[in-house]
């Protein structure tokens, strides 16, 4: 349940309504907003009796949420909430990043020519999975905390974000000494305890929808993280198994535009794991920014042809550096704007910007 108040409440009625939920034994979260407070009701199993609190002084409206996922609704929260990962680095606003990188950490050469070529060619936040999730247990794990090591070699050289996996508690307080956003992946997206974990820990969460995953599983995934208090997540279409093997995974461009709708949380598209083979790569990624993604994923290797994992899908540097321009010009005609790589350094993104992009985006939901 959601408790707007009226335009310009006090503090003091704001509280009121605040110590009135605690007596009646539910949580109460204040979400000042750019017009109006608006308290959401957290803790209750069913329809929550709003007599009580619809008479206190102040209260302009309460709106019983009618989806099963709660805070992640927009229904709780109506504008789109920013993601910043890293100064310069948001997701959800005008500006879309691009992450580039590896599957896998493999090396220090490999990682630090990875982020060089994600930087040179307008990329702002570089992956690799240090811990990785891989289908057999024969396939190459990742080098886990030597790996997080070169991560922040590489941060340190470029000024890359970095983004990268955890698949376990443990896994998660390590990563989050590093990244500046924990990936959870398609194969741990319905595990709830690490989703509780990361929602503690309280660093940027990039969820990837599970291969099986409806939008409302996916979506309740998120609600887990930010039930325990952290909002800083973004979503990621990264494709659904279907019945057709002539690609890896279906990528569901049809996702954005509904989690959109559903949510205010930003959602970006990962046209590698989405397809499976470099030659679909960049026609998804153009297709999943004109859709309305508010990011890419995308993996790239300085040596595609001998990569320790996803090789087949990830592209090579020339064209990870061709994509990002095009991405720019099919940015620029959806009023929005690839961020870059300056903006990452300095933060000036946003003031960039003419404001009247950000309404031609508002307006296309
Ligand atoms: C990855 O990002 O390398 C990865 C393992 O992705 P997913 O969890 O989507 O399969
Ligand atoms: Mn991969």
């Amino acid at each position: 349940m959601l408790v707007v108040m009226e335009h310009g409440a006090p503090n003091a009625d704001v509280d009121r309504v605040v110590s009135v939920i605690e007596e009646m034994g539910y949580q109460a979260r204040p979400m000042p907003g750019a017009q109006r407070t608006a308290i959401g009701l957290v803790g209750n199993d069913g329809r929550v009796d709003a007599s009580r609190i619809a008479a206190l002084p102040g209260v302009a409206q309460i709106i019983h949420v009618t989806q099963p996922y709660k805070q992640v609704s927009r229904e709780w929260r109506s504008e789109n909430t920013v993601v910043t990962i890293a100064p310069g680095v948001a997701f959800g606003d005008v500006d879309v990043p691009i992450i580039g990188g590896p599957c896998s950490v493999e090396s220090e050469q490999q990682i630090l020519a990875s982020a060089r070529i994600v930087r040179e060619s307008g990329g702002t936040a570089l992956r690799g999975g240090a811990f990785k999730p891989r289908s057999s247990p024969y396939s190459f794990q990742g080098l886990g905390k030597k790996g997080l090591e070169l991560l922040a070699l590489a941060r340190r050289e470029t000024g890359l974000a970095i983004v990268t996996e955890a698949m376990d508690d443990e896994g998660a307080h390590l990563v989050a000494e590093v990244a500046d956003c924990i990936q959870i992946g398609a194969r741990n997206m319905q595990n709830y305890s690490l989703l509780k974990s990361v929602g503690k820990i309280r660093k940027p969460v990039l969820l990837k929808r599970g291969m099986a995953a409806t939008i409302t599983d996916f979506l309740l995934s998120a609600e887990y993280i930010l039930a325990e208090g952290n909002d800083r997540v973004i979503l990621c279409e990264r494709g659904v198994r279907s019945f057709d093997p002539a690609a890896r995974n279906m990528l569901d461009l049809t996702a954005i535009p509904i989690v959109h709708r559903l949510s205010h949380l930003p959602i970006i598209a990962d046209p590698s794991h989405g397809t499976g083979l470099r030659d679909k790569v960049t026609p998804m990624a153009r297709a999943a920014l004109a859709a309305g993604a508010d990011g890419l994923l995308i993996e790239m290797h300085p040596d595609p042809d001998r990569a320790l994992s996803d090789g087949a899908q990830s592209l090579y540097p020339a064209e990870f550096r061709s994509l990002v321009e095009e991405l720019r010009a099919v940015a620029l005609a959806i009023g929005r704007r690839v961020t870059p790589p300056d903006a990452a350094d300095n933060g000036r993104a946003r003031d960039t910007i003419d404001s009247g992009t950000a309404r031609v985006r508002a307006g296309s939901y």
